[in-house]
């Protein structure tokens, strides 16, 4: 077995002579058909595949093993993507050793947090997924009020750990999403207008770029490429570890969800943003018009109030007051709970089509747009819903340069999901119920949050995903990716 070593320059010449050098390891296996990057069909050899497995402290697993399916599987079961390859990596080394491979060969590579893309990108058919999803630990400094977490941990994981101490960073609003990806591509949350996105506490991330280096970037080290991921996506490289800051949050916050008929849409929407317009930071309202074909529509409030349940309590009180609720079940609530109260059931068995941008306001006709919307086109099937993530506060008061996340103008990322059962004919007629949504609502959008990036996103909207940043995301793409290995993500080119 040859040395291999973890210093960057040793490494890369390592990785060229394992993966370009012929060696036969697990005799007798057939070899492989592979996509490359450019599309070409491959064949890998039993004797490259053997290398691959015989490096990894993890597994290399194909069609027909044991664990294939399992980490092959997206949340959005709109997808069911066959790579050729699955590295399913155990550490930093491993991540190496499969980017190594990649870049030798040439081949399609995804790269896979916690699996919750949307857009189903972080698998790919007939290439390599590089698999993190078994690098799980979470390390929390209570003293410095620091966190550590691996690239495979979900943020019910996370916050469950800083929790313990109290601790809390802007993370997502479902546990079973993936902090790695998440964090990437910018990160709302609840606690998001008080402590900013997640990329605004984030303060370290190593990262293995695709000539097999291990960097750290942090404003210290590396500071273009930590400016560069902080929003950049999974462009630069595949993070094998990020440290964020951490806050005082809680335990006790008071939230949780009420809910109003959807006949008084109209004027309950208006009133909600006169409401909210003075609302302290600590306050999140996520604006939902829930459109499910088992219920009738209604407006539904997500709440976090990240302060004392009293305090909560009486700022809350007008919007209880903006109509006849028709359930109301705030109240205290730790803030695990709360983060864990939107989880679907699992294992959750829908596919999905989603659509999205960042809207400055929740305007009066932009109210109109939606009201009518609903009530001119009932859903088809399943579960739907146009949603507004409120992403202002703190995030809306760090300059657009400051990191790869351009937008930072916006109030809102405003969505339209769908979700059919798998199997099942739901998907052709949501599909087009979102794009009709779609259609009317995103002449109200600036700019596009990557993390909502939907299967048949287009370049221009990466392009106003990045704004005025973008030259220097596609110069520093250049330098860390010139052969745009990392392409499957909101996709900066290399210029
Ligand atoms: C139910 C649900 C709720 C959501 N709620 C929120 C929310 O409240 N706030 C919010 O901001 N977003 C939310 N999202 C969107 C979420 O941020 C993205 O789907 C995100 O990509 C999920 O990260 P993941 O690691 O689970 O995804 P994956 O599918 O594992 O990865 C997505 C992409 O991220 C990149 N990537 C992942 N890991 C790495 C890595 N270690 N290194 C380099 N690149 C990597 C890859 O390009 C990959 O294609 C939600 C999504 C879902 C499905």
């Amino acid at each position: 077995m040859r040395r291999r070593t973890f210093c960057a320059a040793g490494f890369t010449a390592l990785a060229t002579a394992t993966f370009t050098h012929r060696r036969v390891f697990g005799a007798g296996s057939a070899e492989l058909g592979a996509v490359g990057l450019d599309g070409r069909q491959l064949t890998l050899s039993a004797a490259d595949v053997a290398d691959l497995r015989a490096a990894l402290r993890g597994e290399v697993l194909t069609a027909g093993d044991t664990d294939y399916d399992d980490a092959r599987r997206l949340w959005n079961g709109a997808f069911n993507r066959k790579p050729a390859l699955i590295a399913r990596c155990a550490g930093a080394a491993d991540v190496m050793h499969a980017v190594g491979f990649a870049s030798a060969h040439g081949v399609l590579t995804s790269v896979r947090g916690g699996g919750h893309s949307l857009s189903g990108q972080s698998v790919c058919d007939g290439g390599l997924e590089i698999d993190l999803s078994q690098m799980r630990s979470v390390h929390v400094d209570p003293a410095r009020k620091l966190a550590r977490a691996e690239p495979g941990v979900l943020l019910g994981q996370f916050d469950r750990e800083a929790q313990a101490f109290g601790l809390a960073t802007t993370a997502g609003t479902a546990s079973d999403t993936g902090l790695a990806g998440l964090t990437l591509g910018g990160g709302m949350g609840r606690i998001g207008q008080k402590y900013g996105l997640t990329i605004d506490n984030l303060i370290g991330a190593e990262v293995v770029t695709a000539d097999c280096k291990l960097l750290r970037a942090s404003a210290d080290e590396n500071p273009d490429l930590y400016w560069a991921v902080r929003g950049g996506g999974g462009n630069f490289g595949v993070v094998t570890s990020f440290e964020y800051r951490l806050h005082e949050v809680g335990p006790m916050l008071y939230g949780g969800d009420i809910w109003f008929p959807f006949s008084g849409a109209r004027q309950l929407l208006r009133s909600f943003v006169d409401y909210i317009a003075s609302a302290p930071d600590e306050l999140y309202v996520n604006v939902d018009i829930d459109v499910s074909e088992k219920d009738p529509p209604d407006v539904s409030f997500n709440v976090c109030y990240c302060g004392s349940p009293a305090d909560g309590e009486r700022v809350l009180a007008p919007l209880r007051r903006l109509g006849k609720p028709a359930g109301d079940k705030l109240g205290p609530a730790t803030y695990v709970k709360l983060q864990g109260a939107a989880d679907p059931v699992k294992p959750f068995p829908y596919g999905g089509y989603f659509k999205g941008g960042l809207a400055r306001a929740l305007s009066p006709a932009l109210i109109d747009v939606v009201v009518d919307y609903v009530e001119a086109t009932p859903f088809p099937s399943g579960f739907g819903e146009i949603n507004f993530q409120p992403c202002s506060g703190a995030a809306g008061r760090v300059a657009p340069e400051a990191t790869a996340f351009w937008n930072r103008h916006a109030s809102y990322n405003m969505g339209v999901y769908a979700l059919w059962k798998v199997p099942g004919d739901g998907a052709e007629r949501d599909t087009a119920w979102t794009r009709a949504a779609w259609e009317q609502l995103e002449p109200f959008t600036e700019g596009y949050y990557v993390n909502l990036g939907e299967s048949d996103a287009h370049a221009h909207r990466v392009q106003a995903a990045y704004g005025g940043n973008y030259p220097r995301l596609a110069a520093l793409k250049k330098r860390y990716d010139p052969a745009n290995l990392f392409r499957l993500n909101a996709n900066i080119k290399p210029a």
